[in-house]
């Protein structure tokens, strides 16, 4: 396809093998070059103008595209969706997109995989996901859904294809992991089973990676840049893209910036995931740099329990994965929020001892955190794979007059 993806995964590899230093001088040598316009429209030449520059919203972006500033025609085109729904474009030429799988090479590397073999993917409706675009370049995948009354048939042929990694929303691999644990079949374990970090508790994690034999990693990734972290086998969250920088900008999520983009200016671009970085030890894998906290849309952050209280969302994460630890089981689970101090909780499939004892668990334990007994209504329903329970498991649905 002459996308190069080797040539640029190897310097992937030479860039994270440099010294801090040295790589930056590259970073800066490449804005020098590339000259990527920042939110008020100057040229960034340099890594320090670049971190003086004003954060880019996704509205600005949109401006800038609509008025041709610090673009030139991409090759490639697509839109995507924010958090507020209102598209975006982002268009890669041919060098931009080779760079962008080289990269995920380079992750895929880790488990010794490489970019190109067999991809199992679990969607739960076509093309109703981030990184679609990808799979016009990568056609060894097969995609599957073992949901519903075929949903052994669909395992069965799932294993039959022996895929050398499975790809999937948390939730979906849920799903395929209990249908799997019912099945008394043979298999050849993939060698990793990649999901997307935003959803995933530590005791599903540990769930799929037991019942598919293969080491589960988190992807941290966004339509604008593909994968930004990936997950070394020690279980850090790295950075893993040398030309993407990541920056924590407190409760309006992170700033990323692409120096290597040409055909559009991303720079300190507000990605509006909120992240906590941590420096590491680790070398395993990227930059020493790891996502020690992901929580999500900052949308959906908090829950509140009054105008003026609130609390984490992340806390009903914990509150659940303490409940399936102690119980050792395993489902998916959504909270939203309508009113001040009132949840829906919906799970995946039925805890053993019913919804009702959930509900109760967490509200106990949130009693225990935060010193307030919320209400909780389990709702009976399960959930569908719906594209907006997959980024997350707490949704944020109350009309924003909470911000003062
Ligand atoms: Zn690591």
């Amino acid at each position: 396809m002459g996308l190069r993806v080797s040539k640029y995964r190897k310097e992937v590899e030479a860039l994270w093998a440099m010294p801090e230093n040295d790589r930056n001088n590259e970073l800066d040598r490449l804005l020098r070059k590339n000259r990527p316009l920042n939110a008020a429209a100057e040229e960034v030449t340099s890594l320090e103008k670049l971190f003086s520059s004003p954060p880019l919203s996704k509205r600005a972006l949109r401006e800038q595209d609509s008025q041709g500033r610090g673009k030139k025609a991409g090759r490639f085109g697509r839109h995507t969706a924010g958090t507020t729904g209102e598209p975006n474009h982002v268009s890669l030429c041919r060098s931009e997109l080779g760079r962008m799988l080289g990269v995920r090479d380079y992750c895929f590397r880790h488990y010794g995989l490489k970019l190109g073999q067999r991809e199992a993917r679990l969607w739960g409706r076509p093309e109703a996901g981030m990184k679609s675009w990808v799979k016009n370049f990568i056609l060894n995948r097969h995609v599957f859904h073992p949901v519903g009354p075929d949903a052994n048939n669909e395992m069965a042929g799932l294993l039959d294809w022996k895929p050398d990694y499975l790809y999937g929303y948390a939730s979906l691999l849920l799903d395929a992991a209990q249908i799997l644990e019912t099945m008394d079949i043979e298999f050849v374990p993939p060698k990793c089973v990649i999901c997307t970090a935003e959803s995933i508790l530590p005791a599903q994690k540990a769930y799929i990676a037991r019942v598919f034999k293969a080491p589960v990693a988190e992807e941290y990734g966004a339509t604008e840049f593909d994968v930004i972290a990936f997950e070394c086998t020690e279980g850090h969250r790295h950075l893993v893209n040398p030309w993407v920088l990541v920056e924590n900008s407190g409760d309006n999520g992170c700033l990323v910036t692409d120096v290597s983009r040409t055909s559009q200016s991303l720079v300190r671009y507000e990605l509006g995931d909120s992240i906590e970085l941590e420096l590491s030890e680790c070398i395993r894998l990227g930059a020493p740099e790891v996502i020690s906290h992901l929580e999500g849309r900052s949308i959906n952050r908090f829950a509140y329990l009054s105008r003026n209280e609130k609390f984490h969302a992340l806390e009903f994460a914990r509150a659940v994965d303490r409940y399936q630890s102690q119980s050792g089981e395993v489902f998916g689970f959504t909270v939203h929020q309508y009113r001040y101090g009132c949840f829906v909780l919906e799970t995946s499939s039925d805890p053993k001892k019913g919804i009702q004892d959930l509900s109760d668990f967490i509200v106990e334990y949130l009693d225990g955190v935060v010193g307030v007994r919320v209400e909780i209504t389990p709702e009976n329903e399960k959930i569908v794979a719906e594209p907006t329970a997959k980024k997350g498991y707490f949704i944020q649905a109350m009309e924003p007059d909470h911000d003062g």
